[in-house]
């Protein structure tokens, strides 16, 4: 093992830096891509830059692996450790792909260009700009969804990006010194120390799991006045918490979240949010005020301002408000040349890392296709096929859950030794060296050291 560590970061330290790379070639075709999420990322990692020149476009230049995020607002993984910059992914590609660290603003498919805005705080003179495409690939994501609600984006913290999960970890540390402020009256202590989330899809289950386990392995040793006052909410408008698992598992969880002492809220419907209260509609159809130090909010997807305003230009094929509809080719209904993949999209498929990066493999071995049938070869273009791997999600205490597809079946499991198979699983997956090794030095170092509490 050692040795295989040594071996390894020997050639990745020899690799750092770039190679020699191909300049843009005006007589091929030009890709541009929006993002670098998990769709943006896997199809810039295969397509070919022998046969197009590659433009990225994202307002962040680094690749987010969002299954761990959950971990990082607490601290058992540090943020660095699970970003990776764009540019250290494209280096090895045969031809320079251009990154602009910009937003997207409009995308004009009549004339085939993009407008794109600068936004760094420190910008240079020109801040606006459009470019050419002869093919773009839209793979932005999705905002959170708020349904509308007053006052979510000003009170509550999301759960999506790196800066979610900073806001988060200080909001929580904050409400914890201040509880302990001198001479605190009891109901805000009560209040401060109340963690809500609301939303019992996969991020809020393993938020409020990583949120037990700080509390068990560390802040009931640093702040042993205050640690048993800690009170974690879970609030869900359907039945039950994570509804894409087998009962089975859904009952597990349950279970594991009652001896774990956080209380899940089922038929349980948000109304208002203000600043340190939520109101409720809760089972009994009552209205309830929940009062709350931290609330998180993880209600599930809709689309970004620039895919409305796409679709709105398509409005005659794009008839769905939920996402960008796209054919079995990954084609935007109504446009040419135009793709879309992920979590932008709306499909029979669920939103998840697994799909976007599925569909973005796929689309780049279209594209290739594309490049070979050109050339005169006889090649077919497929539609794009998911294969399913299971889904896996942290609940606490060292256990996970997992829906595996296995021999036609489905086995469901739950435990410590699924916890153990949620962490390899999670290490072996479109991980870079860097990363693993990061990733595992900070398992590591808070299990010796515990996690850290500075604010
Ligand atoms: P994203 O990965 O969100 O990427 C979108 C990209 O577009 C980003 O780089 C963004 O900066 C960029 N962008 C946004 N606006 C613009 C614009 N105007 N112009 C240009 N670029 C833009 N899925 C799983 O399968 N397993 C899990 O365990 C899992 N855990 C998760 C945990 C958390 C906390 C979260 C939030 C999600 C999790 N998911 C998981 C879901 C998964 O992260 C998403 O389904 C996946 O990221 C979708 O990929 P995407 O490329 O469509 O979008
Ligand atoms: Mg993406
Ligand atoms: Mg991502
Ligand atoms: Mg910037
Ligand atoms: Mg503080």
């Amino acid at each position: 093992v050692i040795g295989g560590i040594g071996y390894t970061s020997y050639v990745t330290y020899t690799s750092r830096h770039p190679m020699e790379q191909l300049p843009f070639d005006p007589k091929k075709r030009t890709v541009v891509i929006l993002g670098t999420g998990w769709g943006a990322i896997s199809f810039l990692r295969k397509i070919n830059t022998d046969d197009y020149n590659v433009v990225a476009v994202s307002p962040r230049n680094y690749f987010l692996f969002t299954p761990l995020l959950p971990s990082c607002t607490v601290g058992t993984i540090e943020l660095r450790s699970i970003m990776e910059p764009v540019r250290f992914i494209t280096r090895h590609k045969s031809r320079n792909v251009k990154f602009y660290e910009s937003e997207c603003t409009d995308i004009d498919p009549e004339s085939k260009t993009i407008s794109i805005t600068d936004v760094s705080d420190v910008k240079g003179a020109v801040t606006n700009t459009t470019i050419p495409y002869d093919y773009l690939v839209v793979a932005i994501g999705a905002d959170n969804q708020t349904f509308g609600m007053a006052g979510v984006r000003e009170f509550a913290c999301f759960l999506k990006e790196i800066w979610d999960a900073q806001k988060i970890r200080t909001r929580l540390m904050d409400c914890i010194e201040s509880a302990g402020f001198a001479s605190q009256t009891p109901e805000e202590v009560d209040r401060l120390l109340h963690m809500v989330v609301v939303g019992g899809g996969p991020t809020g289950v393993e938020y409020a799991a990583e949120l037990h386990d700080f509390l068990k392995d560390d802040l009931e040793l640093w702040y042993p006045e205050l640690a048993d006052k800690l009170k974690i909410t879970l609030v869900e408008a359907l039945p039950n918490v994570l509804p894409m698992f087998s009962s089975q598992l859904i009952q597990y969880t349950e279970r594991t979240f009652k001896q774990n002492k956080i209380e899940v809220l089922t038929k349980t419907m948000v109304k208002e949010v203000a600043d340190k209260e939520i109101k409720v509609l809760d089972a009994d159809k009552n209205i309830v005020s929940i009062p709350y130090g931290l609330l998180v909010w993880a209600t599930g997807n809709c689309p970004r301002p620039l895919a409305r305003k796409m679709m709105a230009r398509l409005k005659h094929t794009q008839t769905s408000p939920r996402g960008i509809l796209v054919d079995n080719y990954m084609r935007v209904a109504g446009a040419n040349d135009i793709y879309a993949i992920g979590d932008c999209t709306f499909t029979k498929y669920a939103p998840t890392a697994q799909v976007a990066s599925q569909q973005g493999n796929y689309l780049a071995s279209v594209f290739d296709n594309l490049a070979r049938i050109e050339e005169g070869q006889d090649k077919k273009i497929t539609p794009f096929e998911y294969s399913h791997q299971g889904s896996l999600a942290y609940i606490g205490s060292d256990k996970a859950i997992a829906d595996l597809p296995f021999l036609n079946g489905n086995v469901s499991v739950g435990g410590v030794a699924t916890f153990v198979f949620w962490r390899s699983a999670y290490i072996s997956t479109q991980f870079s060296f860097r990363n693993k090794f990061l990733v595992m030095g900070d398992w590591l170092k808070s299990t010796v050291f515990g996690r850290d509490v500075s604010r």
